[in-house]
């Protein structure tokens, strides 16, 4: 993956000169790449997740709790099975931006057939066994969306200090070491990307007011707080974020295109259904989600640029791909006119010209001196430079060069959970979706512009309850082009004549052969999203809330507390055997649960 490739990283200022020929040259290999793959037939579905986990480490006798920058001292141990017999390994792991997290994946794609819904949740079980059986007794991997105290002085163990005045983020809370060491591309990412903005990068998150919180909230020695907002000051903090993501291979370039645009929509949605983010910097947020901050935390924009180019590299996508799409490609779409030029010239359609087109008006912000020239008719690097720095809610991934992998689709939008069973009802789902997508020709498409619009209300407080999304009253007939507002529930549960998302996932299931277990595993998986769609049961975000609000040592002054946070993270760990039915319900787990996690001796 050249996303991994150990180099020399160069700096901005170095960068900076060969923009232009990263950018000429990525769109000369995606020309290329296109017409030797545009015909490509027959693939079958395949697809995988990626999951995120944070190591917390715990000490018992204080109560506190903080991140273990351990991520560079584990993954070459779990790593080595993949090194030594790669064809078949459980699981595969990657670095992620920060020293306390890791990625893991399946070790292969899973398949079409519905049994292969059956061994997620055990494959993401084991695979956190897998991770817990490198730490020492005293961590635990967890998968939450974001460490409550990132960012508080001693959040990391061992202890650093930020250094603002030389680290490559200059933040005031979050120090280098925590950035991942083992590879060059996450300090170089972060260190040109404040350097092309001109400034440090600059969040604000507006903070849950409680009755005893100070009215203006304001932090001292902060300068560049805004009042009654959470400041953050790094790629960090949203970068070292996890997430949940869900890759599928289509059978051809024009069936990846149709799921890209039907799954768009459905972003937002679960984006309010997956929130899992109430906590930052210590504090309580009045969001639940960690997108605008993951957004802000890379927004590389220079001050002239905000106009024309309205969003972060990291944000939404602006525009459909299928010709069924085109119509609702309602917001301008930004892009070098020679750029497109060149596609159009390439024999690329307009759809796509405009995709990629608008795909590179980003520049390289992590190049290595080994990387720049590069034969543009095998090689696909300065592509996939600015495609993998293109963090968007869905990625349109073509056929890497010399593999016998097909046009892919990636889901982007969702927070990680933090149970294996939670994230494996929602990979479930996304993938059910995709079935009955294509299976009954659904169409989700609605202008892009309320699709930005439902990202927005999708992050606020509670959304999956309060909030009404855009959404088209007729999936079934793609002419009826009208919206209206719905709730998560009307639109995954039904109401009058709209079916609601999982009576078509029940349909779709009854006309296929689906074995006994993995029909009762599904079952509790589509019971877990209606419920939380109905409020039943509680997201990830509301329930974190109220454990921290309802704890005794609350204060009612928006603080998380390192006292709350051990015991939360405490309860966490707990999860997978201590029954939690406000979020969980009482029917958890696959019938197929390989191993529970060893759980953390208190
Ligand atoms: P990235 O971080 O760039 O998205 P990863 O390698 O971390 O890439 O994850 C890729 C995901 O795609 C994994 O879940 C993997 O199981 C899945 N995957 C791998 N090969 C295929 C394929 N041929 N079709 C669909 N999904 C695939
Ligand atoms: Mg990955
Ligand atoms: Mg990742
Ligand atoms: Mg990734
Ligand atoms: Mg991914």
């Amino acid at each position: 993956h050249s996303k991994y490739f150990r180099g020399s990283p160069l700096t901005w200022e170095e960068t900076k000169k060969w923009a232009e020929h990263v950018k000429t040259n990525g769109i000369q290999q995606f020309i290329n790449l296109y017409k030797r793959l545009q015909h490509r037939q027959g693939d079958c579905l395949k697809w995988g997740d990626e999951v995120e986990y944070i190591i917390v480490r715990f000490d018992h006798s204080s109560k506190n709790t903080s991140v273990s920058l351990r991520a560079n001292e584990v993954l070459p141990i779990l790593r080595q099975p993949e090194n030594d017999h790669p064809e078949s390994v459980k699981s595969l792991w990657r670095p992620e931006y920060a020293s306390y997290m890791v990625e893991g994946t399946p070790g292969k794609p899973y398949g079409a057939l519905p049994a292969h819904l059956n061994i997620v949740e055990a494959n993401m079980t084991a695979r956190r066994k897998e991770a817990q059986q490198q730490l020492p007794l005293d961590e635990t991997v967890l998968s939450i969306a974001n460490f409550p105290r990132l960012g508080c002085p001693g959040f990391t163990y061992p202890v650093f200090n930020p250094k603002p005045e030389s680290s490559v983020s200059r933040s005031l809370f979050f120090p280098d070491e925590a950035i991942f060491q083992g590879h060059p591309r996450f300090t170089t990412l972060t260190r040109n990307i404040r350097s092309r903005r001109g400034s440090k990068i600059d969040i604000q998150v507006p903070i849950f007011k409680d009755v005893n919180t100070p009215s203006p909230f304001i932090e001292e020695g902060v300068d560049e707080q805004k009042p009654d907002h959470i400041y953050m000051d790094a790629m960090g903090f949203g970068m070292g974020c996890c997430c949940l993501q869900v890759t599928f291979q289509a059978c051809n370039i024009s069936e990846a295109r149709t799921l890209y645009d039907n799954l768009a929509p459905l972003c937002p949605i679960m984006l309010a259904l997956t929130a899992a983010t109430p906590f930052f910097r210590g504090h309580i947020a009045d969001v639940d989600c960690r997108w605008n901050v993951i957004s802000g935390s890379v927004d590389c924009r220079q001050p002239s640029e905000r106009e024309r180019i309205r969003k972060s590299r990291y944000d939404s996508i602006d525009s459909y791909l299928s010709e069924d799409g085109a119509e609702f490609n309602d917001i301008p779409i930004v892009y070098e006119e020679e750029h497109y030029k060149a596609l159009l010239e390439g024999g690329i359609d307009p759809l796509l010209a405009q995709h990629v087109a608008h795909l590179f008006i980003r520049d390289p912000v992590s190049l290595f001196s080994e990387k720049i020239h590069q034969d543009n008719l095998k090689d696909s690097d300065h592509f996939e430079n600015i495609q993998s720095t293109n963090w968007q809610t869905m990625r349109f991934k073509p056929p890497p060069p010399e593999s016998s992998i097909g046009w892919r689709v990636e889901f982007r939008p969702c927070e990680v959970q933090l149970t294996d069973f939670e994230n494996a009802a929602v990979v479930c789902f996304i993938v059910l979706l995709t079935r009955v997508v294509l299976s009954y020709k659904l169409c989700f498409l609605m202008p892009m512009s309320k699709v930005d619009e439902n990202m927005a209300r999708a992050q606020k407080k509670n959304a999956v309850l309060d909030e009404k999304f855009w959404f088209r009253n007729d999936i079934r007939n793609k002419d009826k082009k009208e919206y209206s507002l719905m709730t998560v529930s009307e639109i995954i549960n039904g109401k009058d004549d709209f079916p609601g998302l999982i009576s078509l996932i029940q349909t779709y299931l009854n006309s296929m052969d689906v074995d006994a277990d993995s029909q009762c595993t599904l079952q509790k998986y589509l019971c877990l999203i209606s419920k939380r769609a109905r409020g039943e049961l509680d997201t990830a975000a509301k329930w974190l809330r109220d454990f921290a609000t309802s704890h005794p040592g609350y204060k009612k002054d928006s603080v998380i507390t390192e006292e709350i946070n051990y015991d939360l993270m405490c309860r966490i760990s707990s999860l997978p055997v201590d029954p939690c039915p406000n979020l969980l319900g009482t029917l958890y787990g696959s019938k197929t649960t390989e191993d529970v996690p060893d759980i953390l001796t208190k």
